[in-house]
């Protein structure tokens, strides 16, 4: 895997906060586990890594082993390791909180060893793959949902290849996560591991608009849509296309991707929101310099989506919660945006709105495939446990069918792998990479 160039964009200001584990960090944090049986941080995972298998491997300096275990059950398992909310899922089940000792770190262990393998340059090696068989897939969308689906297909021997209209694959792994968690070289490298196991990535290429589904219909033996979500969604108050105001992902998509992105002349900063993605942006505006950063919730911090420990780090930083505050107009200096008016009378100051109230359900530009339909909310509509749509060559998976993180993502396109095998009749053996950790 080739060391890659990436143009300076303003996430290289903000430094990763949890950095790679030295060998001796790792060593002594493996040799911490218990080893469990039943291990509950298993359970916790949506992919069910065998995490007491990989840290063992860690502690026995088998670090390809260790490496090789993880990405069988999760071929995204470097940027889970960095993104994931381990707090709520295996670190937050370890058996040493019960026993008034600090939980393993299973990110940071996790993250060492497939690092290893990216340095090493030999991750994709460590996956046995079939030769080709004779049919083709495509994948729509280039976020964790496709990569894993494509990924785990070509190990199987299927010719996979992946559309994506962006410029850069990697769906919000590249373009939304906090630049504190990962950065988009991170993001990148593991689409150069799914790209290793033989998979073709095509971006810059919109199905829909460059290509048309039925193209693909016929061209492929199965289609699976990754295809994320949509536009941010709007507050829907006046004032909301003047100069100031932005979607949160739209801004953090700029803040990650585009080189020369600046923040001129900001000083106050206003995101309104209450879930992980407004802590986000709120904590990015912290990082870069923003003296006053406020993170307006309309309701109180008690019922907030976001994540306390988060919100915690983020008021470390200096972000401060407003509750109960309910935008209703922009408040202007002729154009420039001056704050933001609430519904009781306060106005919070700002020179940048960030909103951050969710997205749309599926891209707009979600291509129309004959038999796929949309649920009332916009998302797509499959079956739960296979991903299969109303078309029984499409499949679906990702934040388009209600997923919310990475992990979950990853998931949901291992299984469509297994029910695309299934359904095209390909045989796989028990011991594939795509049958490792939860059905
Ligand atoms: Fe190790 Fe904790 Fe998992 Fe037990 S629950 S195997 S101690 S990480």
């Amino acid at each position: 895997m080739s060391a890659r160039a990436i143009p300076l964009t303003l996430e290289a200001g903000i430094p990763d906060h949890k950095p790679t584990f030295s060998e001796a960090q790792a060593l002594a944090e493996a040799n911490r586990c218990l080893y469990c049986h039943d291990a509950p941080c298993v359970v916790a995972c949506p992919t069910g890594i065998d995490i007491p298998g990989f840290i063992r491997k860690i502690a026995t300096d088998n670090l390809k082993g260790s490496a090789r275990t993880i990405l069988s059950a999760n071929l995204l398992g470097y940027s889970c390791a960095r993104v994931c909310p381990v707090e709520v899922l295996c670190a937050g089940a370890c058996v040493h909180q019960h026993q008034g000792t600090p939980t393993i770190a299973i990110g940071r262990l996790q993250r060492y060893a497939v690092e290893k393998a990216f340095e090493r340059g030999d991750a994709a090696q460590l996956l046995r793959r079939k030769p080709l068989n004779e049919k083709k897939i495509a994948c729509v969308g280039a976020g964790p949902a496709s990569l894993a689906c494509a990924g785990y297909l070509a190990l199987e021997g299927f010719a996979v290849t992946v559309y994506e209209g962006r410029a850069l694959a990697g769906g919000l792994n590249t373009t939304g996560v906090a630049p504190y968690k990962m950065h988009v070289d991170g993001a990148l490298r593991e689409v150069d591991l799914v790209k290793d196991l033989g998979v073709t990535v095509k971006t810059g290429v919109t199905v829909g608009k460059d290509i048309t589904p039925q193209a693909l219909l016929d061209n492929h033996d199965a289609v699976f849509l990754g295809v994320g979500l949509g536009a941010d969604t709007r507050l829907g108050i006046d004032g909301e296309d003047g100069a100031g105001v932005v979607g949160a992902t739209a801004w953090i998509e700029r803040l990650k991707t585009e080189p020369g992105f600046a923040l001129d002349g900001v000083k106050a900063a206003v995101v309104v929101g209450g879930g992980n993605t407004a802590i986000d942006a709120a904590r990015e505006l912290a990082h870069l310099g923003i003296r006053d950063v406020a993170l307006a919730y309309r309701r109180t911090e008690d019922v907030m989506s976001g994540y306390a420990h988060e919100l915690a780090h983020g008021r470390e930083e200096g972000v401060r919660l407003v509750e109960n505050a309910v935008p209703q107009s922009f408040v202007r200096d002729g154009a420039k945006l001056t704050g933001v008016a609430l519904a009781d009378g306060r106005v919070l100051p700002a020179d940048l709105v960030l909103v951050a109230i969710g997205q749309a359900k599926a891209p707009e530009s979600v291509p129309a495939f004959p038999g796929v339909q949309r649920d009332a909310k916009g998302g797509l509509v499959a079956d739960a446990a296979t991903g299969r749509t109303g078309n029984p060559k499409v499949f679906a998976g990702g934040d388009v069918l209600g997923g919310e993180l990475v992990v979950t993502a990853v998931q949901d396109g291992k299984r469509a792998a297994r029910a695309i095998c299934a359904a095209l009749g390909v045989a796989v053996d028990p011991d594939a990479p795509m049958m490792a950790g939860h059905v």
